[in-house]
Order: C-alpha cells, then structure tokens, then sequence
C-alpha cells in the first residue's frame, strides 16, 4: 500500500470511431496527400546522416559498465531550420491545398521517420526506405474547426472549401460525450476521429510486474504475488504457425493470409481481454513494467539473449502498450532485476534456473517473483529519489516476505468455445470456498 495519503495521476483515453463519408473531393485529396508524404520522406531519407557509434563504458561508483557494446551506425534524421525550410518548399511548389496540409505531410512524414528510426536501432526494420501503401491523409488540429455543440468537424481543404463530418446520431455518440476530438485521419471512404478524456484516478496501489515467457508474474504487499498465465495465448500462436507452415508448404498463399489475419485477430482479443481483466481486477492502480526500450539498447548481443528468455511469441510490447490504454503503467530500467536479491540488494553474477539463492542473506524465492518485487521497488526508489529522499528495500515493514507473501493470485485468459472469456481469480474468502463471481475463476496457491 501506498502512504496514506493518496496520490492522483491523469490517465488518458484515446477512443476512435469512424464515420462514413462520400465525397468527390477527397479521392484528389488522398492522392496529392500520399505522394507530398512520400516525396517528404524521399528528403528526409536521403538527407539522413549515418554516425558510428563506438563501444562505450561508463564508471558507475567502483564497476565500469558498458552502453553500448558494438560499433553500430546510428541514423540521424535532420532536422535543422534550413532543412525544414527547404522542404516545405519543395512540398508548396505543387499544393493545391492549404499550406497547412503541408505541414501535416511534414510532421507525418516525420513521425513515420521516427518509427522506422527505433524499429532499426531494435533491429525490427531494415534498412530500407519506408514506403506509403495506404492512402490515407492525416489532418492538424489547425486545419479543423470543431463545434461540439452540434457534434460536427469543418476540415479545410482550402480557402472557401470545406469537408464536413458529424458525429451526431452515430452509435458510439454517447460513449463520447465530453471527450475531446484530437485529429482526425481520411480515408476514401470514411473519417476516423479520435476522441480523448482525461481521467483523474486516485493511485492506491503500485504492483511490479516481471514479463515472462509464458505468464506475467506480479507483486503488491496487500496482494501479495499474481501469476497470470500466459499458456492459452501461446499454444494459439503455436496453433498458427503449423496452420501457416501447412498452408505455406502447400503454397496456398491465400490460406496463409487468411491464418495471418486470424492469428492477428486472436492475439488482439486476447490482449484485450486481459487489460480489461486486469484493470477490472486492480483498480486504482499503477501498473509498473519493464522498459523494453531501454533493455535493446543495451546491447546487441545482449539482446538476442534476453529474447530467448522472453520468447519471441509473447507480443510484449502489444502487451504493454494495450495497457497503458486502459490503465496507469510506467516502466522501470529491466537490468538486473531477477538478479538483485529483494531482501538485502545483494546483486548475485549469474542467474540460473527458477529460484534465486542470495550467497549473503540466504533468501530463496522463484526469479520471477524476485524480478517483479525488483520491478516495484525501482519503480517507488525512482519516485522517492526525484523527492530526494533515501531508499529502502522491497520488502514491507516487517521485512518478512513469508509473511505478506503467502497468497498467489492466479488470473488467466481462456478459451471457452469460441469466444474467450476472461477469468480471473480473487482471493480465497476465509472459508476456503473458491468464490466465484463474473465468470471469474479462482486458485490460490502457497507461495513457497
Ligand atoms: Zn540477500
């Protein structure tokens, strides 16, 4: 539990519908909109500057630690004034628009630059020039005029020349009332509108949560541990890949397709379901993973082996980014922490197996649950460190884990027929029924 006084934080939900449009105009408007974002991202690339980037070590108190362990070409994007300027100018030369959708080519274009940039430097893209395949126009909030009253968006092709769109009498009308509208992306046949809210929510509890192979494994002290099991998940996707690998033998492409598209479906399904469950189960709450960002950058060669341990199957970051739609995260330096004993901050060198073993203080837990007591504690040291006071250990006042620690949660997704339904288990009541409510199952297990 946090100190009695409780904090607030500001979540935001972003919610987008689309609404159907027909109109002549925005078949010409796409069509300039994709080849402007194409020649601006041509610009950006071939201006692009590739830098060594050397091993470096850093003196961290007694130990020499290493950033970056290879020698790796970094790119760097430009995006000094003269560059910008000079291509705005070369995208006014043919606009018919408002000068404005230039600058929404512009900071699209660059938007896309960026992704690519972090897929590169995690060694997910190529190098290869991003290419626009779909049409699409994404417009600036400067280019629209909202009027929340009658529910409606005026987007300004040019001066005099409007599109409009209402939200009015649509189904999702009343799912967004008071929402803000951020901005909105045409296609040819329809508008998506995203709408935004900012929700205050009061933080009563912080759980650290170790992202596992086949589970993710939590801690809070009033809760004690929870292990989400992760299995359904992964025997789909290993489903998938035999279907595919049939269906690519036999060379039927489009069978293929079909299961890529049905993995995709069912793999988001599941996510889904178990963000609703969890901030269901845990309300009020911050939900504090590992940066997954910061662990590639380690190194490369470190990298390859921290994905053995996470399983390539397990779409982590989909995982996380679902999450942290739904509910409070925040996320914590991964390093070390299944190898940072929770009791006495003794780092031991080499983890093996499933139970760490302090040499100092004897403490003998399963890693995962070392990991995500770790993950907690960095998480509240961070927060106390910015007000500038000391840290403690992970562990509760009476710095007996065996005794906050008895109950294990177990929540997981399962398949029922068809569609999945989420379980998720509460704590045994004291009779040592095992409660069930919402078609939420329950097991409760000692913690060792
Ligand atoms: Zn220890």
């Amino acid at each position: 539990m946090l100190k009695s006084k409780e904090v607030c934080q500001i979540l935001e939900l972003v919610r987008s519908y689309s609404v159907p449009i027909r109109d002549d105009r925005v078949w010409g408007l796409i069509t300039w909109y994709v080849k402007a974002l194409q020649n601006a991202i041509d610009m950006i690339w071939d201006n692009i500057e590739w830098r060594y980037s050397f091993p470096e070590l850093v003196r961290k108190g007694k130990k020499l630690v290493v950033i970056r362990g290879l020698k790796v070409r970094i790119p760097i994007i430009p995006r000094d004034r003269a560059f910008k300027k000079r291509l705005r100018e070369e995208l006014m030369k043919d606009n018919p628009y408002a000068a404005h959708w230039v600058d929404a080519v512009i900071r699209t274009a660059y938007s896309i630059m960026e992704n690519w940039r972090r897929r590169y430097l995690r060694g997910r893209a190529r190098k290869v020039k991003p290419r626009i395949r779909r049409r699409f126009a994404r417009c600036k909030t400067t280019l629209m005029k909202i009027d929340y009253q009658a529910k409606s968006i005026r987007i300004t092709l040019k001066q005099g020349e409007y599109l409009s769109i209402s939200w009015r009498s649509t189904w999702f009308e009343h799912r967004v009332r008071g929402w803000a509208v951020g901005e909105v992306i045409i296609f040819d046949d329809r508008v998506v509108i995203p709408f935004k809210s900012s929700k205050e929510i009061e933080v009563r509890r912080v759980i650290g949560w170790d992202s596992n192979e086949l589970s993710l494994d939590g801690y809070e002290p009033s809760i004690g541990f929870i292990h989400v099991d992760l299995k359904p998940l992964q025997s789909m996707k290993i489903l998938y890949e035999r279907k595919k690998a049939i269906a690519q033998r036999k060379g039927r492409r489009e069978l293929y397709e079909k299961y890529v598209r049905r993995e995709r479906d069912r793999e988001k399904d599941f996510i889904n379901k178990l963000s609703a469950g969890l901030r269901m189960l845990f309300p009020n709450t911050i939900h504090v993973f590992e940066d997954l960002d910061k662990e590639d950058l380690v190194s490369r060669k470190k990298r390859r082996k921290k994905r053995r341990k996470r399983n390539a199957r397990t779409p982590w970051r989909r995982i996380h980014r679902r999450m942290s739609e739904v509910a409070l995260t925040a996320s914590v330096d991964p390093r070390n922490t299944s190898r940072e004993c929770p009791r006495c901050g003794y780092v031991v060198e080499t983890q093996e197996g499933h139970v760490f073993e302090c040499p100092r203080c004897g403490l003998k837990m399963n890693r995962h649950k070392v990991a995500s007591i770790n993950i907690r504690r960095r998480y509240l040291e961070g927060k106390r460190r910015r007000k500038r006071r000391a840290g403690m250990r992970g562990f509760p006042h009476s710095n007996e884990p065996e005794e906050t620690m008895m109950v294990e949660l177990w929540v997981g997704v399962t398949p029922s027929g068809r569609s999945p339904v989420i379980w998720i288990p509460m704590k045994r009541d004291p009779e040592g029924d095992e409660a069930k409510g919402r078609g939420l199952d329950i097991k409760q297990y000692q913690a060792r």
